[in-house]
């Protein structure tokens, strides 16, 4: 057993902590894994803690993100276990789910169980496992749900794909409600959507591709909120990114449905433009090709306004690597996503310094509307997770929002690096984590920074 890390004073900074309503400068202190001091001069009652200045810094709960996909098994070229959660690290992050979309997908106990020991060997934050819905991630048949709740997993989906069979996805929310947990669903129906390569709009006509229309997602949506209506079951809308996602779940939440969502930091800036920003030979920039598409500005200023008023739960990153040369592939070729986890702050906080989103919402969306939206607390065994209450686990972002850095290869910590933000200068970055209790990432001392 390593030994317990020493008590640890994060001193002077502005504390922001949602759930207690806290936003004033104060001290953290975190000893044994766990908050036990937090205050004005609280870092008094421990004097011999090792000590981190944050004057002028943000101080908040570790970041929690519902989706990442971390490629192992099957992809480790793309990015492991090791160094996706020190990406997490990187980006402010100590809990981060990991979709099952892997090869082989965690569609059953033993190999949900190998993913559990792989993150608690391998993870540098917390990495927590989801499961499918349905066997192999086909959509044909359900896995066996109970198995995969009994193995851990804190969420079904089969993330990449709509599960487009509604029967089946009936029984899917019958099983899942029983068991308490959420069906997290990727929105897009297939009938509308396959083919496309980005969002059918004018740079689709421009670039002369098929376009996935934001009904795609729009029609996925409102059968998903259907059927948490029907069943009684838990509906997770994930990555939304049309007004009409945002405008159905605003009102399944007035209609007092279970239902909850998440929106991608890229969603909340990027366009569909976004694909037109070219550095090579290509007239498009696939590094900004996702599913679900980059949309319109109607769009992005439809989920900061649901981001904003609490129709949206959570900032999860999608967090998707892909190597530069599957990238380079021409744009019907080259696989959909970004890597998300290192550029969360940048993006989130330039919501922030627009006057978009208070920082205070923008911090309790990345931590404990996440946790809140999947009952994290209460499935992990984690009271105070998402929160820096007393006796809350030791998970502690240290952000300076003014810190401009420059996206390359060589500041990413992720194994990939695609993503349009590359070569971009941005503004806002975890200087410090700690994970329970421990450092787990630090730039204090790098680039002539004081330390
Ligand atoms: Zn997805």
């Amino acid at each position: 057993m390593p030994d317990a890390p020493s008590p640890l004073a994060i001193v002077h900074g502005r504390v922001v902590d949602p759930a207690s309503g806290r936003d004033e400068i104060a001290d953290v202190v975190v000893e044994d894994g766990r908050v036990t001091h937090v205050g004005e001069g609280a870092a008094h009652a421990v004097p011999g803690a090792d000590r981190i200045d944050a004057t002028g810094l943000i101080v908040s709960p570790g970041f929690v993100d519902l989706h990442v996909h971390f490629r192992t098994p099957g992809q480790s070229h793309k990015e492991t276990i090791e160094t996706g959660t020190a990406a997490a690290a990187a980006g402010g992050f100590t809990t981060v789910c990991q979709m099952p979309n892997t090869d082989p997908p965690f569609d059953r106990r033993k190999r949900v169980e190998d993913a559990r020991r792989r993150a608690a060997e391998e993870g540098v934050v917390r990495l927590v496992t989801t499961g499918t819905i349905t066997q192999d991630r086909e959509g044909h048949e359900l896995a066996a749900l109970d198995e995969l709740a009994d193995a851990g997993v804190v969420a079904f989906t089969d993330d990449g794909d709509f599960v487009d069979d509604t029967h089946l996805m009936q029984a899917g929310y019958e099983r899942a409600a029983i068991l308490g947990l959420p069906i997290a669903q990727h929105c897009e129906v297939p009938a509308l959507v396959d083919g496309g390569l980005i969002h059918l709009g004018p740079v689709a006509t421009q670039l002369g591709v098929a376009g996935r229309p934001a009904g795609g997602e729009n029609a996925a949506v409102a059968r998903d909120i259907a059927l948490a209506a029907l069943t009684g079951g838990h509906a997770h809308i994930q990555h939304v990114t049309t007004a009409g996602a945002v405008a159905l779940i605003r009102d399944a939440k007035e209609r007092g449905l279970h239902v909850t969502s998440e929106v991608t930091p890229h969603h909340l800036v990027l366009t569909q433009q976004a694909l037109l920003h070219v550095i090579g030979d290509e007239p498009y920039n696939t590094d900004a090709k996702c599913n679900p598409p980059l949309r319109d500005q109607h769009d992005v200023d439809a989920c900061i306004a649901g981001l904003a008023d609490g129709t949206i739960d959570a900032i999860a990153t999608d967090h998707a690597p892909h190597q530069p040369d599957e990238k380079a592939r021409a744009i019907e070729e080259a696989p959909p996503g970004m890597v998300g986890l290192e550029t969360a702050i940048p993006y989130v906080m330039s919501l922030v310094d627009n006057g978009h989103v208070p920082l205070s919402v923008a911090i309790e969306r990345l931590t404990l509307g996440p946790v809140r939206a999947w009952h994290l607390d209460q499935q992990l065994g984690l009271p105070g997770l998402g929160t820096l209450a007393v006796g809350a686990p030791g998970d502690v972002a240290v952000i300076d929002p003014g810190d401009m850095w420059t996206v390359s290869v060589d500041t990413l910590q992720s194994r990939s690096h695609n993503t349009p933000l590359i070569g971009e200068q941005v503004v806002g970055r975890a200087v410090v984590t700690v994970f329970g209790g421990e450092i787990v990432h630090d730039i204090r001392g790098l680039d002539g920074r004081a330390s």
